[in-house]
């Protein structure tokens, strides 16, 4: 009898993976809470199938579609009801999957660092920003700044140009030397190279500026201007937007509940692509944050390895993008100096408005969370976790289901088991 597998995340890791495994002859159901397949990198691509940066995503959607793996959008994995399976709900309501194999490609998301202002309206991440774009949110004409870190925020700014937005600057906290190493090491990856090219030509109009950083954000309703540092001295730019970002972190909440080791942070896996629990496997950003290619070839190791198949012929495409990841890591990680950003009346958990002062009188992220609800709203931390574990150097990284705010049904009462059907009889 074929293996069922199970694969959450529909970004390009967990469709490749899918499409592997299925391929392989695994019966595989393939997860995801967004209404289509494509993850952050090929969002809204579903509903614009046939413009010439869809092809990629196209060329994986027919392989999807022609293997048949039944795909369930709209599907957040909530808990873990009992080993092997899943609790997951979705609008027509909740269910348990079993599985025997399990590939975990839940992605990334952008780091979010408090200041003075954080919390306005028309302040928002810069991947957040586009996703907004990207579904619709006029931006012709709107002034935009962009800053934090990572090579997001040159995509972000190309794209959002291209839409007629006027980027007011790209400020990028990274200091100028690392980012020179980061481009000489490039050479490995000269696709790269010409997609940043074609980045910054896209938005060359706007300035970039190395060791920079917003400062704060004014506006009384809304946000109406950003002060930045620029190699130490300030100036207040008004805009109509802040997209703002530090890097990307793992989602690593359902790694975490299934036991899986985590080591700096990301899912450990082996050459297979297993993680420390037999059966789980990790693919794409989970394991490091380095883009597309890696999160394709990583997918595919693991849709193989799931399947009992060997996938050593993707290792050593693998082993440069691995190194990457290390790279990006490395150049983007956030200066010392961003910890003195948040005022003691900062927001730091915006769910349940807890300011920064309050915080520094507790040891713990636990006694953090006993005495003023931080990280108990409904983002569950995910946003004030990485922030208080940077401010304050706590592991904020505890997770207990369900992961995602769910129904009362859903984790109160007992689901039924969905049954796959048959492989090729979706
Ligand atoms: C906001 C944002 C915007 C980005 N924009 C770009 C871009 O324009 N260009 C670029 O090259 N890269 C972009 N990236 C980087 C992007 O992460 C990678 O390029 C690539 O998409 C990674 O693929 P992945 O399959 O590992 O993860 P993702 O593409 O992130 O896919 C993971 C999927 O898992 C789903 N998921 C997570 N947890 C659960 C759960 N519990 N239940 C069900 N589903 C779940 C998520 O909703 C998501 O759809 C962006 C990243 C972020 C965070």
């Amino acid at each position: 009898m074929s293996s069922e597998v199970v694969v959450v995340g529909a970004g390009p890791a967990g469709m490749a993976a899918a499409v592997a495994a299925s391929e392989s002859g695994c019966r595989v159901r393939l997860l995801d809470d967004n209404s289509s397949a494509g993850g952050q990198v090929w969002r809204g691509y579903a509903s614009n199938a046939g413009d010439r940066d869809t092809a990629r995503f196209a060329a994986l959607m027919r392989r999807l579609q022609s293997v048949q793996v039944e795909v369930h959008a709209g599907t957040r994995v909530v808990a873990q009801p009992a080993p092997g399976m899943l609790r997951v709900e979705s609008d027509a309501g909740s269910a348990d999957l079993r599985y025997d194999k399990l590939i975990l490609a839940t992605g990334a998301r952008e780091c979010f660092l408090p200041f003075p202002g954080w919390t306005l309206p028309g302040v928002l991440g810069a991947g957040g920003l586009q996703a907004l774009v990207k579904g619709g949110l006029p931006i012709a004409d709107k002034r935009i700044v962009l800053s934090g870190s990572g090579p997001l925020l040159l995509a972000v700014a190309a794209n959002l140009a291209k839409k007629g937005a006027e980027i007011a600057g790209v400020f990028e906290q990274a200091p100028l030397t690392r980012l020179l190493k980061f481009g000489a090491g490039l050479s490995a990856h000269p696709g790269k190279i010409v997609e940043g090219i074609h980045y910054r030509m896209a938005s060359r109009s706007a300035a970039y500026r190395t060791s920079a950083w917003v400062m704060r954000a004014h506006g009384r309703d809304r946000l109406h201007s950003v002060v930045v540092n620029v190699g130490g001295s300030t100036r207040e730019i008004p805009c109509d937007y802040l997209g703002c970002g530090f890097h990307l972190i793992p989602n690593s909440e359902l790694a975490r509940l299934l036991e899986c080791a985590i080591e700096n942070g990301y899912v450990r896996v082996d050459s297979a692509q297993q993680s420390s629990v037999p059966g789980i496997y990790g693919a794409g950003e989970i394991t490091g944050v380095g883009g597309l290619e890696k999160a394709l070839v990583e997918g595919e190791i693991a849709g193989l390895s799931a399947a009992g198949r060997d996938a050593g012929r993707f290792y050593s495409r693998r082993k440069k993008q691995i190194r990457l990841a290390q790279r990006l890591d490395a150049t983007f990680a956030p200066r010392a100096e961003l910890r003195a950003l948040a005022a003691p009346d900062t927001i730091v958990c915006r769910c349940e408005d807890v300011r920064r002062d309050a915080l520094e009188k507790m040891r713990n992220a636990r006694e953090a969370k006993l005495h003023t609800r931080c990280g108990m709203g409904p983002c569950q931390g995910r946003i004030c976790g990485p922030a208080s574990s940077f401010l304050f150097g706590w592991d904020s990284q505890s997770v207990r289901p369900p992961l995602m705010p769910s129904r009362i049904q859903t984790i109160a009462t007992e689901s039924s088991v969905l049954a796959s059907s048959p492989k090729g009889q979706d």
